[in-house]
């Protein structure tokens, strides 16, 4: 795997917002959803980086007069689109870097600097689903949160 530095700061982070926010409107248009403006900014606030948010985080953001129901309905439609994972393990969200493909998701998460990476791993994903179906137990949908140190946080004086 290649070494990543913090993403934060070590590539044009802006373009990864530009292109969540492309693919989100692309998207939506396609299907007829409702990027409202609010939805559109919790979108562009979850990608604020690489690490996951929590939902009071971003009410943080968003600033005075922002409501956490409201909140939950956007990231609600958010996840329900594809933009937006939810980390079970950290009841959290981060955005997701491929949207316009329906997919399972595994994660990888940094204990050190919380930075999240999604991964893609077909072949782990037809793994589970034919264990499953031999066990007689129908999949609807798999997520994987593998919890450890990233390559920059794992290097030898770089610890978290
Ligand atoms: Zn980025
Ligand atoms: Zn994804
Ligand atoms: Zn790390």
């Amino acid at each position: 795997m290649t070494k990543r530095a913090d993403p934060d700061t070590s590539h044009d982070h802006g373009r990864c917002i530009d292109d969540a926010l492309d693919a989100a409107a692309d998207i939506c248009a396609r299907r007829g959803a409702r990027l409202t403006p609010l939805r559109r900014r919790v979108l562009e606030l979850v990608w604020a980086g690489h690490r996951s948010v929590k939902a009071y985080d971003l009410l943080a953001r968003l600033g005075a007069g922002a409501m956490p129901p409201t909140i939950y309905r956007a990231l609600d439609f958010l996840v329900a689109q594809g933009l937006v994972h939810r980390l079970e393990s950290l009841n959290a969200y981060v955005g997701c870097p491929r949207p316009r493909a329906d997919h399972d998701s595994q994660f990888l998460i940094c204990e050190g600097c919380g930075i999240v990476d999604e991964i893609d791993a077909p072949e782990l994903v037809r793994e589970v689903r034919q264990r499953a179906g031999a066990a007689g137990f129908t999949p609807i949908r798999q997520t994987l949160e593998v919890h450890g140190l990233c390559g920059q946080c794992s290097a030898p004086g770089n610890g978290p």
